[in-house]
């Protein structure tokens, strides 16, 4: 288990993570999501031993602070992979197996395996040159798997790869990342990304963790308007951050909806029905908008017992709503 508690570094006196503290159990995946520039890759660097901090990363309760990198156990994998250009695909993934001097027969067992695992069996003879930017990265995450590290560390691993591209890897690496039963921390500036991959999120902002929770959690009820703009909400009422955003009922009766702050410059509390005009599934999640009479188009989240499609018509109850000013990129749009 990692541990962080009260973390902070600071380059020339400017903190770039203050006080994070943060659990990562045995086998769990977690996503530390936030803009660029608000400290992630900083913190990674500082959980890998690169990175001097105050505060206290530990593995198992035991300070990592005199522990070097190379002796952590840890690996990390870059946006960019960075295989070796002159070595075969085999060659990159066994590197630091033959590093440690393992068997030959060992070695290339556990290269084919690897191989498999991210889909690139038949790959093996191939120089990263031939290869899509998306089958380096999967031959860069099987590299980093080969010493089986207790830790896993991802910064940004999908972000230079294209939109639709990168959408299907990261299902691929939650996949193979549970077939291996890795524990890993991934930060990214991508929500989509960070639900995909992830089982937790930690939210990080300005150099600080704002929140940390199981995503369905975070996602139905960000701790504040900022949060809840970079998970992706369209709109967002920055109200009384414990208004209940709840409710109910579409043909599955009784399956929660949480209703978006964005609907709620809805005056009244009260049942809202509306014709759901898209869908779009994470593997926690699923979101609809839902176009509400008199109202337009608003962003609602079900659990996954609910299964709505386009054109049925929801029923959602806003309660104990607050009108307060709209933030947003569209705002404009509603009035
Ligand atoms: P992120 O990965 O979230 O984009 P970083 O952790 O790279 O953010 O950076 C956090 C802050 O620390 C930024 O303001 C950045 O300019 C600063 N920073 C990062 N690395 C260094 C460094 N080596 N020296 C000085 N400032 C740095
Ligand atoms: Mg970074």
């Amino acid at each position: 288990m990692l541990s962080l508690d009260h973390v902070s570094v600071a380059y020339d006196g400017q903190p770039a993570v203050q006080d994070a503290s943060l659990r990562l159990d045995d086998g769990e995946v977690l996503a530390v999501l936030g803009p660029s520039g608000c400290g992630k890759s900083t913190l990674l660097r500082a959980v890998a031993g690169l990175e001097p901090c105050t505060g206290t990363v530990a593995w198992d309760g035991a300070d990592l602070a005199r522990v070097p990198t190379h002796k952590r156990g840890f690996a990390l994998m870059f946006q960019d992979g960075q295989l070796f250009p002159h070595l075969t695909v085999a060659r990159n993934v066994g590197y630091a197996l033959r590093l440690r001097r393992r068997p030959r027969a060992e070695v290339v067992a556990r290269v084919a395996d690897l191989l498999d695992l991210v889909g690139l069996a038949g790959y093996a003879d191939r120089l990263p040159g031939t290869l899509s930017g998306g089958e380096r990265q999967r031959v860069a995450l099987a590299r980093s798997l080969a010493v089986e590290p207790r830790l896993l560390l991802l910064d940004e691993p999908l972000s230079a790869l294209d939109a639709g591209l990168r959408e299907r890897l990261a299902g691929e690496l939650r996949d193979i990342l549970r077939a291996a039963g890795t524990t890993a921390l991934l930060v990214t500036h991508d929500h989509e990304e960070a639900f995909a991959v992830a089982d937790r999120l930690a939210v990080m902002r300005a150099g600080r963790v704002v929140q940390t929770g199981a995503i369905a959690d975070v996602w139905a009820a960000p701790t504040d308007a900022p949060t809840a703009l970079f998970l992706g909400y369209a709109r967002v009422l920055d109200a009384e951050p414990a208004a209940p955003i709840l409710a109910a009922a579409g043909r599955a009766t009784g399956t929660p909806v949480a209703l978006r702050r964005s609907a709620l410059h809805v005056a009244d509390d009260g049942p809202l029905a509306g014709e759901v005009v898209a869908v779009r599934t994470t593997p926690e999640l699923l979101r609809l908008v839902v176009r509400v009479e008199g109202v337009g188009e608003v962003d609602a989240v079900a659990g996954l017992a609910l299964r709505a499609g386009v054109g049925d018509v929801v029923r959602m109850h806003v309660e104990g709503t607050r009108l307060a000013p709209l933030r947003g990129a569209d705002t404009a749009s509603l009035h």
